[in-house]
């Protein structure tokens, strides 16, 4: 039997970060991981500048060989409109390859890794947990994404909840599609569905492209791509079929009723539920939850994890807004809000600055 602190299952930004701040505390700390790193995840891949803070990376050390683009500007509008282009005149956020990424958080973090390796079995024994019969762990972090193990053993059911679901493809452009593509590294597109329930994404990093759509609904996922990829044909943006996409899904904070804590565990990232509601970025609270798991961990203290989680992720800004949007017909507001999406200042203000900058 192999002994542990602490096993984390997963090994994504969620469970990496949280070994990476276990590195200098003196407990031994595994993390298991179905895959082999590097290894791919679908995502767009556009991290928030408090995720180089709180992970301390050195952006010019993190760029050599690997993908990193500056974004400086969004198209934003609806899929059908004019878009509108905002220029924030100096890098608000980057893209990076989850592959090149989780693959050098992982290697840094200072666990032992324990790679290729499925949570197949989980049981109890007085003083923590037994994994696949061979490890013995006193502490478990569920960090394996929206269908953790660990999740599901304290209660989640993910079949049954109302999570976003999306499609994505990202791939590396041949010189043809090079040639046929108008998309520019510096300046994501996005594009609100007509109901407001989601958005798709073009996002260019180099030579690589991620094209994407995500919805807060899981009927007809298909035909809203395909009618995402026409609309970005029609327009010009790409001229050529992306590569099939693949799924995923996750399940954005407010919605989740994951317990996040309990006797033995804590669940962090998309095991928890923590995505922003508006822009669906994981990756950030996914982090967050991971550095904080680990401080409670050494402050002995598993049971405080809950509330200092929602004091970190906070509650609703405008909750006077909120509870009076509860009472608005959700087709008038997802009209009001298609019709604004595509005017300068709701584009700015609303979706790049509230939305998807978090800005105060
Ligand atoms: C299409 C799409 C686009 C997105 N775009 C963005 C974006 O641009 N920016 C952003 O911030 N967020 C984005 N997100 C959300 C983001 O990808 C997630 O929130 C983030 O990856 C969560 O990190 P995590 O570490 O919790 O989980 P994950 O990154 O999912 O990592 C979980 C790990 O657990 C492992 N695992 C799973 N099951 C087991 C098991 N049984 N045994 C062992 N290991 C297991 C997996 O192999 C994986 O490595 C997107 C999500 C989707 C679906």
């Amino acid at each position: 039997m192999n002994c542990y602190d602490v096993l984390i299952v997963g090994g994504g930004p969620a469970g990496s970060s949280c070994a990476w701040a276990l590195r200098h505390s003196g407990l031994k700390v595994a993390i298991l991981d179905k895959q082999i790193f590097p290894r791919d995840k679908v995502c767009g891949g556009w991290i928030t500048p408090p995720v180089l803070t709180e992970l301390e990376i050195d952006p010019e050390e993190y760029a050599a060989g690997r993908v990193f683009q500056p974004i400086t500007s969004f198209r934003i509008g609806a899929i059908g409109s004019t878009p509108v282009d905002i220029d924030c005149r100096m890098p608000v956020s980057y893209g990076i390859r989850r592959r090149e990424f989780d693959d050098f958080l992982l290697k840094r973090c200072g666990a032992e890794l324990l790679l290729g390796a499925p949570l197949k079995t989980l049981e109890r024994w007085p003083e923590g947990w037994i994994v696949n019969q061979e490890i013995q762990a006193r502490v478990l972090i569920g960090a394996g994404g929206h269908f953790c193990p660990i999740a599901r053993r304290v209660g989640a059911k993910a079949e049954y909840e109302s999570a976003v679901v999306a499609q994505e493809a990202e791939f590396v452009m041949d010189a043809s599609q090079l040639a046929n593509c108008q998309v520019r590294g510096d300046t994501p597109e996005l594009y609100f569905c007509a109901d407001m329930r989601g958005y798709g994404w073009c996002f260019r990093k180099g030579d690589v492209l991620n094209i994407g759509l995500g919805r807060a609904d899981l009927h007809r996922l298909s035909s809203h791509v395909h009618e995402f990829l026409g609309f970005l044909k029609s327009t010009g943006r790409i001229s050529f079929d992306p590569p099939a996409p693949h799924g995923h899904a996750y399940l954005l904070y407010g919605d989740s009723t994951r317990d996040v804590a309990g006797d033995g565990y804590l669940l962090v990232g998309d095991a928890a539920g923590l995505a922003y509601s508006q822009s669906g970025e994981g990756i950030l609270p996914a982090i967050q939850s991971g550095l904080l798991a680990a401080s409670r961990i050494v402050a002995g203290d598993l049971g405080s994890y809950r509330g200092l989680l929602e004091k970190k992720l906070g509650g609703s800004r405008y909750p006077w807004l909120e509870a009076f949007g509860r009472h608005l017909p959700p087709q008038l507001i997802s009209s009001l809000a298609h019709r604004l999406v595509g005017k300068r200042w709701f584009a700015q203000r609303v979706v790049v600055d509230q939305w998807f900058l978090h800005a105060a």
